[in-house]
């Protein structure tokens, strides 16, 4: 059957498969491969063409040829609400930028706003190939505002991790029982593991009280689930966590008995020797955002020597505020830049390896979820092809990526949305951000 005979109407009778592409499998590319996803699952895959009787049963078949087939990726840092606020990260430190800017326009959103930068953001991840999205969910004046994002989860389809932000201390604080409470209401209400998963997300170090910490971090636990956290993203970061407590930041949250496995360090910029060594010894996760980091000069974060320690690094655009795009391959090109630049070594994250900080070293096998993205490769950025692995790594910019399914279903086909009207939420966009200019008085 083909891709005509599924829209007509005769799709969802078999799965889909995939063929003539290359495709990531376990033990390196199957060029050409071919992959059948069914009821959720790649149930098949494998080099060469696929069997006869996997193309009979199939409900559809896409040819990728010329292509990368890879599972789906992940974009483990962003906040949706600077989806509205691009292009103002210029010319100013981290903290500053957080008072005159970030906070005044998070501070002005409504929750109909929040839903539409929620749409956006997932679409702009959607479109680069990203399946599973961290957002850290920073407007929380009221349960509309997490509630208009899970929404839009919901209508765009990928997988979403919400933590959700508090700060308990500093500048507008919120009472820890007000947090704890808003907290369980999204587990009850949203929580849903592999599709939308609720987690504990503090602001940062330097705005948080031990005793809701650990309070947060043994509720999301109850869960199964991360505390997603700021840490020494600058320098000024690290001073004013070692003025309050009298630690640097990864010493403080071990001390405090916020350190482990469930642990995702976001940033990491500014770490000891022993904080690094503290980090691989808990198990914790490092976010790692290096366009963030350098559109506002925050610093290098020691990326290629956590992951020699056996750290877990995943990467992370951040929000848009600061990046100023969520392309996730543009990341990963500056990550494997900045590693080798930092460390005058050119041998560092080579692109095989360096793949694996999007796909989180996930591969396209039998048993995996659908979650699966085809990239092409074969355009004037990135012919001839000698390796696949730099191709992607080097070469690709996330308008490369034409098709993405999640969990079996396709969310885009051929580079077109199929969740929703895309043209008409950008309108929508643009009209909204001339009333919120009007709202603060910056027009
Ligand atoms: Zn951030």
């Amino acid at each position: 059957m083909s891709a005509t005979d599924a829209e007509m109407g005769t799709a969802g009778i078999g799965g889909t498969l995939i063929r003539d592409g290359a495709v990531l499998g376990p033990r390196g590319w199957w060029n050409p491969g071919y992959v059948y996803l069914e009821q959720g699952k790649v149930r098949a895959a494998g080099a060469g063409a696929p069997p006869p009787a996997l193309a009979e049963a199939a409900g559809r078949v896409l040819s990728a040829r010329g292509k990368t087939v890879l599972p789906g990726l992940i974009n483990a840092h962003t906040h949706f609400s600077q989806v509205l606020m691009r292009g103002l990260a210029g010319g100013r430190p981290l903290v500053q930028w957080l008072k005159e800017l970030i906070w005044p326009l998070q501070n002005a959103l409504t929750p109909e706003e929040m839903h539409l930068a929620g749409l956006l953001g997932l679409v702009e991840n959607l479109h680069c190939g990203v399946t599973h999205v961290v957002q850290h969910h920073k407007v929380v004046r009221g349960p509309a505002f997490t509630d208009a994002v899970c929404r839009a989860a919901q209508t765009v389809g990928l997988r979403m991790t919400l933590a959700r932000s508090w700060a308990d201390m500093g500048a507008n604080p919120e009472p820890a029982e007000a947090i704890l409470e808003d907290l369980r209401r999204l587990y009850r209400a949203w929580h849903r593991p592999g599709w939308l998963e609720i987690a504990n997300g503090p602001i940062s170090t330097w705005r948080c009280s031990e005793r809701t910490m650990q309070a947060t971090h043994a509720l999301a636990g109850e869960y199964g689930a991360p505390t997603h956290v700021h840490v020494a993203e600058s320098q000024d970061e690290v001073r004013m966590t070692l003025e309050l407590f009298g630690r640097r930041p990864v010493h403080w949250l071990e001390s405090i008995g916020v350190l482990d496995q469930r642990t995702q360090v976001v940033h990491a910029v500014w770490l000891e020797e022993s904080e690094k060594e503290l980090l691989a010894q808990r198990g914790a996760t490092v976010v790692h955002c290096p366009v963030s980091n350098m559109v506002l000069g925050s610093g290098i974060a020691p990326a290629a020597d956590l992951m020699r320690r056996g750290v877990r690094v995943l990467l992370g655009t951040d929000g848009p505020a600061s990046n100023d795009t969520q392309d996730i391959w543009e990341t990963l090109k500056a990550a494997v830049g900045l590693a080798r630049v930092a460390n005058l070594d050119p041998t560092l994250l080579p692109p095989a390896q360096a793949l694996r900080l999007i796909t989180d070293g996930r591969t396209v096998q039998e048993g995996a979820s659908a979650d699966i993205i085809i990239v092409n490769v074969r355009h004037a950025r990135a012919v001839p092809v000698h390796d696949l692995d730099s191709a992607l790594v080097l070469c690709t910019h996330g308008c490369d990526v034409e098709t993405v399914i999640v969990d079996g279903r396709i969310l885009m086909e051929d580079g077109r949305v199929l969740v929703l009207d895309e043209p008409a939420l950008l309108e929508e966009a643009e009209a909204v951000l001339r009333h919120l200019r009007r709202r603060l008085g910056w027009e």
